[in-house]
């Protein structure tokens, strides 16, 4: 029948169809300063806890988040929320236990190859974090490369075994994955079925949406200028651009850039080819992840926005 008879679409029915999938990475007062444009002040972090609190959404993890959406359970999809962390530093277990103790789940994505490093959760801390009710592990590569740039063996031991040595120090199934600077595409993207994860988690700088790619779900990097107001803004339905499919034009663009780039410079981004992985202290040295950060960094005034797409941060 004509469409007219159809119920409109409220503002709030609008709203509860847009999921907030938040990314943080670092909460602390000092940030590392490799990492301080992503960084959220304690103090601050504290009122965005509030925020999504006092909002009428419900936190999920991010497993419970892709569960739902593979299931297309479009009535429990309804006005969610989903807290993420992207990389493991050690600041994470003061925001997970402020996050666990407000009954606010959340999942935190860890680069494995980092623990144990300067600024970075030690396993015990790790074992910590994922004890804490209602906190999720997830995995971030081994060394945090940009994925697409890899061969398929290298692309492979990053996803496996990240999954392999979180599963070994945790005593449980790793199920999430997050792709690192979110870089991801085709052949990255069936990386991460093959090695078992049941979803994963993109950048886009957008708000999911219940018929989002669970192997691509949409985030929205929180930075250092993000205040709670612009979170209950987001949480609302009233700001975010909503997901596309796929990588955008520009995001395959900046990986052809970011090709030629390294090849002029003669670097390689660390674990391309056949080239044999260092030692875990090694992998996990602080100048590396320095350098991906500044790649983040100039990532966007490249593409002339703060949001830096796929290729930018996370
Ligand atoms: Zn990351």
């Amino acid at each position: 029948m004509a469409d007219s008879s159809a119920p409109r679409p409220t503002r709030h029915d609008i709203a509860g169809d847009r999921i907030p999938v938040l990314l943080y990475h670092s909460v602390s007062d000092a940030p590392h300063p490799a990492i301080a444009e992503f960084s959220t002040g304690i103090g601050e972090f504290a009122e965005h806890v509030r925020a999504i609190a006092e909002s009428d959404r419900e936190a999920v993890t991010f497993g419970e988040l892709a569960a739902r959406l593979a299931a297309r359970d479009h009535a429990r999809l309804s006005g969610l929320v989903c807290v993420t962390f992207d990389d493991g530093w050690a600041d994470n277990l003061a925001a997970a236990r402020l996050l666990s103790e407000t009954g606010l789940p959340a999942t935190f994505f860890v680069t494995s190859g980092f623990v144990d490093s300067a600024a970075m959760l030690t396993t015990d801390e790790l074992r910590e974090l994922a004890a804490l009710p209602g906190i999720e592990i997830g995995a971030h590569s081994v060394s945090h490369p940009y994925l697409d740039e890899l061969d398929d063996r290298a692309l492979t031991r990053e996803v496996r075994e990240c999954r392999q040595w979180l599963r070994g120090a945790l005593g449980f199934e790793i199920d999430s994955f997050a792709y690192p600077h979110g870089a991801h595409g085709a052949r990255v993207r069936q990386a991460v079925i093959d090695a078992g994860f049941k979803s994963a988690a993109a950048v886009k700088n957008a708000i999911s949406h219940p018929r989002d790619d669970i192997y691509a779900v949409a985030r929205w990097t929180v930075l250092e200028q993000h205040d709670a107001g612009e979170v209950r803004e987001l949480l609302a339905g009233t700001s975010g651009q909503p997901a596309w499919s796929g990588e955008k034009l520009r995001t395959k663009a900046y990986r052809a850039f970011r090709r030629a780039r390294r090849s002029i410079r003669g670097v390689d981004g660390g674990l391309a080819g056949d080239e044999d992985y260092r030692s875990h202290e090694e992998r996990a040295n602080g100048h590396k992840f320095l350098d991906d950060k500044n790649d983040a960094v100039s990532s966007e005034s490249i593409e002339g926005t703060a949001s830096a797409g796929d290729g930018g941060d996370g």
